[in-house]
C-alpha cells in the first residue's frame, strides 16, 4: 500500500496481490461534494428534458412516428410483457433518479457541512441500486436501434436524446467526483484509528456496504448482527452464497433456452415478416455490413451470457469440490462477471425502441415476441447471482483462508 500526492489530490492504493493490479483504497477528491451535488443537479434537469421532448422519430412515406423515452417500456407492457416494460423503465429511469435524488439529499448536504435523518440508510441503498442503473447500456441499444432502422426510414433525433447523453455524462463525472470512503466518514467517522491485534483479526468483519470494521466475536458468528454505521448485515461470508447461487444459476440455465429459441420480435413488412431471434439479429447486422455493431451484440447478447452461465457454474463447483486450482485466475473470472453481465440487457433495449419507433401501419410493424422476456429474465438472475457469490469462499475451499462459513 502507498500514497502518492499529486498536485492536490492524494491517492491511496493496495498492490493487489489477486490481481497483480493497483486498486484505489482511498482517494481525496478537492471540492468532491460540492461538484457532484452541482453535477447531479444538472442529471435531473437532463432526465426531465429527456423525459419531456421526443426521443427519436421516425419519417416513411409521408408518416410520421414519434417516439418518447418512455414509449417503448409503455408499448412493450401493452403487448402482454409487463415484467419487461417494468424493468426498462426501473433501470432507464427508475434507478438512476433514485441515485440522482439520494446523491442530491444525502451528498449536497454533506458539502454544506450538515447531514439530513436517515442519511446513512439512504446512502447504503445508492451504493446497491449502481449495478442496476443501466443508462449507459441503453444508449448503446440506441445506437444499434438507429442503424437497424436508418435503411427503413428517416430517423429524426429529438432533444431528448441529446439531454439523455448530457445525462450519462453527467451521472459519470458526479460518481467519479465522489470518493466513497469520504461520504461514510462525514455521515458517521469510523472509531477505530489502528487496526486490531492479529490474535483478534478473527472477531473483525468488514461491512460489505460501508466498509466499516465491525467487532464480531466467534460466539456471535451466527446471531444476526448488523453494522452500526449502515445497518446492513454482517457476516463472515454471504449467507447460504452457494446454494442461492446455484439455485439463481439453475433457473437462468432453463430460460437461456427459450430465451434463444423463441423469437425476440417480428419484423412485418407490407403484410409478411418473419419472426426473429437473438442469432438472426446477428445475421441481419452482418448481412447488412454493420459488423462492429453485430460483434457488440453477439458478445453482449449471446458470448456474455453463455460464458457468465458456464463460468459462474463453475466457480459454484470449484468451490463444492475444494480445487485448489488457479485461485488467482478464478477470482479474476469472478471479477469479469460482475463487471460485464449488466451489458447484455442492450438487447432487450434494442427490442423495446424498435416496437415503439417501428409502427407504421401496413408499411411495418415491428412486434416484441416471448423470447425477450426469457433473456431479461436470465440477465437478471445471472446478474443476482453474481451479487449472491461470495468470492472468498474460493480461497476458504481451497484452505488458503482460515475463515470459513
Ligand atoms: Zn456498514
Amino acid at each position: 500500500m502507498r500514497s502518492t500526492a499529486g498536485g492536490a489530490a492524494v491517492a491511496i492504493w493496495c498492490h493487489c496481490r489477486v490481481f497483480s493490479l493497483r486498486g484505489t483504497l482511498f482517494a481525496y477528491k478537492p471540492d468532491g461534494m460540492e461538484r457532484a451535488f452541482i453535477l447531479y443537479l444538472a442529471a435531473l434537469i437532463f432526465l426531465i428534458i429527456a423525459n419531456a421532448f421526443p426521443f427519436l422519430t421516425l419519417k416513411a412515406q409521408g408518416m410520421v412516428q414519434p417516439s418518447h423515452l418512455l414509449s417503448g417500456a409503455i408499448d412493450i407492457a401493452r403487448d402482454g410483457m409487463p415484467e419487461v416494460g417494468i424493468a426498462v423503465v426501473l433501470f432507464v429511469i427508475g434507478f438512476p433518479l433514485a441515485k440522482i435524488l439520494i446523491g442530491l439529499a444525502v451528498v449536497g448536504p454533506l458539502a454544506f457541512g450538515r447531514r439530513i435523518v436517515g442519511a446513512n440508510a439512504l446512502y447504503r441503498l445508492y451504493e446497491r441500486l449502481h449495478p442496476w442503473a443501466m443508462t449507459e447500456i441503453f444508449f448503446l441499444g440506441v445506437l444499434v436501434s438507429y442503424t437497424k432502422i436508418i435503411n427503413l426510414a428517416t430517423v429524426e433525433i429529438g432533444p431528448s436524446l441529446y439531454a439523455f447523453m448530457a445525462l450519462i455524462l453527467t451521472m459519470l463525472a458526479a460518481d467519479s467526483a465522489i470518493d466513497t470512503h469520504d461520504v461514510w466518514e462525514r455521515l458517521q467517522p469510523s472509531r477505530a484509528k489502528a487496526l486490531p491485534p492479529a490474535e483478534e483479526a478473527e472477531q473483525w468483519v468488514g461491512c460489505h456496504t460501508c466498509q466499516l470494521l465491525c467487532h464480531l466475536p466467534a460466539e456471535s458468528a451466527h446471531a444476526k448482527a448488523s453494522c452500526p454505521r449502515c445497518g446492513s448485515s454482517l457476516h463472515r461470508r454471504k449467507h447460504d452464497s452457494l446454494n442461492r447461487t446455484g439455485a439463481l444459476l439453475l433457473t437462468a440455465v432453463l430460460l437461456y433456452i427459450p430465451a434463444n429459441v423463441y423469437p425476440v420480435m417480428t419484423f412485418v413488412s407490407l403484410g409478411s415478416g418473419e419472426p426473429s431471434t437473438i442469432l438472426a439479429g446477428v445475421e441481419e447486422l452482418i448481412g447488412a455490413g454493420m459488423w462492429p455493431l453485430a460483434l457488440i451484440v453477439f458478445v453482449a447478447s449471446i458470448l456474455v451470457p453463455m460464458l457468465k452461465l458456464i463460468s459462474m457454474t463453475y466457480l459454484v463447483l470449484s468451490v463444492r469440490f475444494g480445487s485448489r486450482w488457479h485461485l488467482r485466475d478464478r477470482t479474476v473470472i469472478y471479477r469479469l462477471n460482475e463487471l460485464v453481465g449488466r451489458w447484455s440487457m442492450v438487447d432487450v433495449f434494442v427490442v423495446t425502441l424498435l416496437a415503439a419507433l417501428v409502427q407504421l401501419g401496413s408499411l411495418a410493424n415491428i412486434v416484441p415476441g416471448a423470447g425477450i422476456v426469457a433473456f431479461a429474465m436470465v440477465v437478471m438472475l445471472t446478474m443476482t447471482a453474481a451479487l449472491t457469490f461470495d468470492p472468498r469462499l474460493l480461497w476458504d475451499a481451497a484452505g488458503a483462508n482460515h475463515e470459513r462459513r
